[in-house]
């Protein structure tokens, strides 16, 4: 989503390399193309007043000609600045003092609330909360269908007493605010600790759907309202949170559609004009793409610092213990490494999403972007196929993989045969590299180290 930003503000920042001091005229320089790919992102104007203004005062105060390195200097100051506009510190979720927690998702349609509030009761139940997700879209046709859909997916209970509408031409009949009481105090009975309530869009700002909004706010006393937000609608971005902060007050924003290529500055202006946080942030259809937005891994990841803080945390929430354990003890006693473990260490990575995504999140990204943008995910569903076609035999020994076998795995894989010999290679080379180490306790070639 940020990539043109990212691109512009790094290039920006190499010009200043190998400046020993920094003129007035330097600064001023830089703070205007900063200022011009600010704008060219679509960032808001008014914000972009504010930054600039920001970073051309701190750079012209610190004493830059002093500063080590004062290209770096700036990078630290511009950084400081773009979390300071993203809404500075991480804001959390806030769970009342007695549950049931009450969060409402507010946006125009299309805007992903439906799919928002799958991924976000996922997110709750991984960490051991026992969330509820309430239909009260009672307006887009088939809207209580896809929470009932995405909640069995999540594998989290939805309260839909009213089916909603079911066509275009249908007229609504339900009571979205009824259907939010009894939402509630459904959870209230059964224990949830948390109520996630959808509620219906418009495709445009109007006041029956404000009024119906801030209605349903009102009777459940939401502690959170989300106002979700897709980052591809560009500049109306600005305007449509500006009226959904004055109609119902929001707590918190939610940017959906991150994976999208539109310039996206819009939505990073959204916290600086509503003076609201942004909260989560959605790159993709899928359940699992969904992360809590850190503004300063954001930042990092727009002026290409890389962002592994994030990178590890998605490690950590996909990997599988008991298999990490396994890997340990087979590594340890200085067993074979198979084909069968390589299968099971690809199918831990590909828990973590999409590999596009992970490497996206590394720091110099920005360098390789055009290998990444080719990288294809489906290079892995290839080596699967691959492994797939050995016999289990092949897998645990695969020294006895010939001329006619790998044809044979070529073939059953849909693959050239060039292909499966490039595998096996790789991995003769992968056991052997994995031997050494645990033979030598340490990593091969390590001053120091043995082996
Ligand atoms: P609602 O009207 O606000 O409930 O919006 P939906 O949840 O139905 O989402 C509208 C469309 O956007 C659906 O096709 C979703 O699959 C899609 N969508 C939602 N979030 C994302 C996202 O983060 N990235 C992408 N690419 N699509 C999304």
């Amino acid at each position: 989503m940020f990539n043109s930003l990212s691109d512009r503000l790094t290039a920006t920042f190499k010009n200043l390399r190998g400046k020993g001091r920094l003129s007035e005229a330097d600064i001023d320089g830089t703070a205007r193309e900063i200022r011009r790919a600010l704008l060219d992102a679509d960032v808001a104007v008014p914000v972009v007043r504010q930054f600039i203004a920001a970073v051309k005062e701190r750079a012209l105060g610190e004493d830059l000609s002093k500063a080590l390195n004062p290209a770096q200097q700036v990078v630290k100051i511009v950084n400081e600045e773009l979390v300071n506009i993203l809404g500075g510190k991480t804001r959390n979720l806030e769970f009342a003092k007695t549950p049931p927690t009450v969060i409402m998702l507010a946006g125009l349609q299309g805007a992903g609330k439906t799919t928002l509030a799958g991924k976000l009761s996922k997110w709750l139940k991984d960490q051991g909360h026992t969330p509820l997700l309430v239909a009260c879209d009672l307006q887009r046709p088939n809207a209580v269908t896809q929470l009932q859909v995405n909640g069995q997916r999540a594998g989290v209970p939805v309260f839909a007493p009213h089916p909603g509408v079911q066509s275009e031409h249908e007229e609504a009949t339900g009571d979205p605010v009824k259907v939010a009481l009894d939402g509630v105090a459904e959870a209230k009975q059964k224990l949830h600790d948390v109520v996630i309530i959808d509620t219906a869009g418009r495709l445009g700002v109007d006041e029956v759907l404000m009024t119906q909004a801030r209605d349903i706010r009102n009777a459940v006393q939401a502690d959170e309202v989300l106002f979700v937000i897709d980052a591809m609608i560009g500049q109306d971005a600005v305007t449509t949170a500006q009226a959904f902060n004055e109609g119902v007050n929001f707590t918190g924003v939610v940017l959906t559609k991150l994976d999208g290529d539109a310039r996206g500055g819009a939505a990073l202006s959204v916290a600086s004009v509503t003076g609201k946080p942004v909260m989560f942030s959605s790159t993709g259809e899928g359940l699992k793409d969904f992360e809590v937005f850190h503004p300063d891994r954001m930042a990092s990841r727009i002026l290409d610092m890389g962002d592994v803080l994030t990178l590890i945390e998605q490690a950590e929430r996909s990997w599988d213990k008991d298999e990490a354990a396994r890997m340990a003890k087979k590594f340890a006693d200085q067993e074979d490494f198979t084909f069968d473990d390589f299968l099971a260490q690809m199918q831990q990575i590909r828990k973590m999403g999409s590999m596009k995504k992970l490497l996206m999140m590394m720091p110099g990204a920005a360098n390789m972007r055009q290998q990444l943008e080719e990288f294809d995910d489906r290079q892995i569903d290839r080596i699967e196929a691959m492994v797939h076609s050995m016999t289990p035999h092949e897998r645990v020994a695969p020294k006895i993989i010939n001329g006619s076998r790998r044809a044979r795995i070529a073939r059953g894989a849909g693959v050239h045969v060039s292909e499966v010999n490039g595998l096996l290679e790789r991995f003769t080379q992968a056991q052997k590299m994995m031997k050494k180490m645990a033979a030598g306790g340490g990593m091969p070639g390590m001053p120091g180290m043995p082996g």
